[in-house]
């Protein structure tokens, strides 16, 4: 029987950079994979494709909207092959889970395929085309989770789906209804938008993205408005229904009337729920909570001292990064070391575009905390760089604490906040003031401009450029 110092079940980006993580501090390590591919849903049927769609529909709305404007002429109809669209993206796929493999083979990984069940705390059963037990002096568990539904909804997969299937359509819906407004249904919903089709997004809550700042949720729904996304907030859904090739989706509005939607496809995404089927966990004695989440301490250990849990299984945002990051801290702390994740510093995004982003405490947090906070705010359309990209929609706002002028949090919305989101976090990392932020030199003409001018504008209201 092979025997390691950690075995990793689940190769999403929590386990796959814990194993890495574990080998590069020379602890042997094994990771189990039920599925043939590495990557879990971030590589395979999360971020990765999903981005994919969304640069590609981005691109076809440009040709389509905005090349003229930039006196770009195409002669002829421009044509979408949707089919390519989708070739395109599993192959992007099949790229980054290669990759994946390529790095367990040069860190010395040992993988194995089949779903990994706990005989006990130290030995782990492998049920695939071969079956074997492994010996483990530690074990992580990264086992993510699968999209939730509700109740009354009969996922058939075909017409009523998930984000999974979203992201592998053979035909672009007519009407696609999409149940929930948070990050999921609303970059799958832009993609089908772009393509042609008419989405409704039916909300339970009375606004999108509802942990995001309500200036952020009011912002995206404006533009996405704009493009043509209909939205139908503060709607309880209370059934879904599907005859032939018509899909029906009942809600009660916030007057408590009835109301109904027709469309061809229907998305259900409602949230994810921790994924522990076929794990065992029993047999090891570790504790699953009533909403079916792995129960970790500070440290990701489990109720059983050598056994530890990261990622989509745990408590936290669901996000690979948050994933990756468990993973580093939990190879460190079985290498003796002692690290430390500020949860509050990790960052969330929207890659619609225009993207969202955020770290740290929004307006609402702090309002209920009653923590005394100043806020300033920069639009993108006063930015040099925005106009000539013409991409003016959106905002930078900064909250800093009234006394000390300490970032407490950061929400964007527009072009590339994706990636300006990382200044604010290294600030936060270092207990930045705003005042720090605004002293800083930003190249010019760039997005990171509206970064400093909201770090002004908070800094005794002397943004320069409104
Ligand atoms: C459409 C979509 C878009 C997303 N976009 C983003 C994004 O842009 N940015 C972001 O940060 N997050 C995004 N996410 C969320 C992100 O994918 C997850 O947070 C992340 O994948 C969680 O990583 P994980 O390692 O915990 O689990 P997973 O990635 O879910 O991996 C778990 C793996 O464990 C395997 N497994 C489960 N049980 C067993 C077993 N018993 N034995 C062996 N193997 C097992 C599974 O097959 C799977 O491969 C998106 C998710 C979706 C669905």
């Amino acid at each position: 029987m092979s025997k390691y110092d950690v075995a990793v079940i689940g190769s999403g980006p929590g386990g796959y950079v814990a194993a890495i993580r574990c080998a590069q501090l020379g602890l042997k390590t094994a990771i189990i994979e039920k599925y043939s591919v590495l990557g879990g849903t971030c590589l395979n049927v999360g971020c990765i494709p999903s981005k994919a769609l969304l640069d590609s529909s981005h691109h076809y709305e440009d040709a389509l909207k905005h090349f003229e404007e930039h006196g770009i002429e195409i002669p002829g109809d421009i044509k979408l092959n949707f089919k390519k669209m989708i070739d395109r993206k599993a192959s992007v796929v099949e790229q980054t889970t290669k990759g994946i493999a390529f790095l367990m083979d040069k860190n010395k990984i040992d993988v194995y395929t089949g779903t990994g069940a706990f005989k006990d705390a130290t030995h782990i059963d492998i049920s695939g085309e071969k079956n074997q037990t492994i010996e483990a002096k530690n074990t992580i568990i990264a086992t993510g989770s699968k999209p939730a539904s509700l109740p009354f909804i009969k996922l058939d997969k075909d017409r009523i789906i998930t984000s999974t299937e979203a992201l592998s359509l053979k035909e672009i819906p007519k009407h696609l209804i999409v149940i929930g407004g948070g990050v999921i249904g609303l970059e799958l919903g832009q993609v089908y938008r772009r393509l042609g089709a008419e989405v409704s997004v039916v909300e339970f809550m009375d606004r999108i993205i509802p942990t995001m700042d309500g200036a952020q949720s009011k912002e995206l729904m404006k533009v996405m408005k704009k493009q043509g996304v209909k939205f139908y907030v503060s709607h309880k859904v209370s059934a879904v229904s599907k005859k032939g090739k018509k899909i029906t989706v009942t809600a009660t509005d916030k007057n408590g009337k009835e109301v109904s939607f027709e469309g061809d496809y229907c998305l259900v995404s409602v949230g994810r729920k921790p994924f522990t089927d076929g794990l065992k966990a029993e047999n090891a004695g570790v504790k699953i909570t009533e909403r079916g989440m792995i129960d970790v301490n500070d440290h990701l250990q489990t109720n059983i001292k050598n056994i530890y849990a990261i990622g989509d299984v745990v408590r936290g945002a669901m996000l690979a990064h948050k994933a990756s990051e468990e993973g580093t801290l939990v190879a460190e702390i079985i290498a003796g070391q002692k690290p430390h994740i500020d949860y509050n510093l990790i960052p969330g995004v929207v890659y619609t575009w225009p993207e969202v982003a955020s770290v740290g405490k929004t307006e609402e947090q702090l309002k209920e905390a009653k923590v005394e906070y100043k806020s300033g705010q920069f639009p993108m359309r006063a930015l040099g760089r925005s106009r000539a990209s013409g991409d003016t929609d959106g905002f930078v706002k900064i909250l800093s604490d009234k006394n000390t002028d300490e970032v407490l949090g950061v929400h964007m919305v527009g072009a590339r906040v994706a990636d300006l989101i990382a200044e604010a976090v290294v600030a936060m990392e270092y207990r930045a003031s705003a005042e720090d932020i605004a002293r800083m030199s930003h190249a010019h003409p760039t997005y990171a401009e509206a970064v400093k001018e909201a770090a002004l504008s908070a800094t005794e209201d002397r943004a320069l450029h409104v």
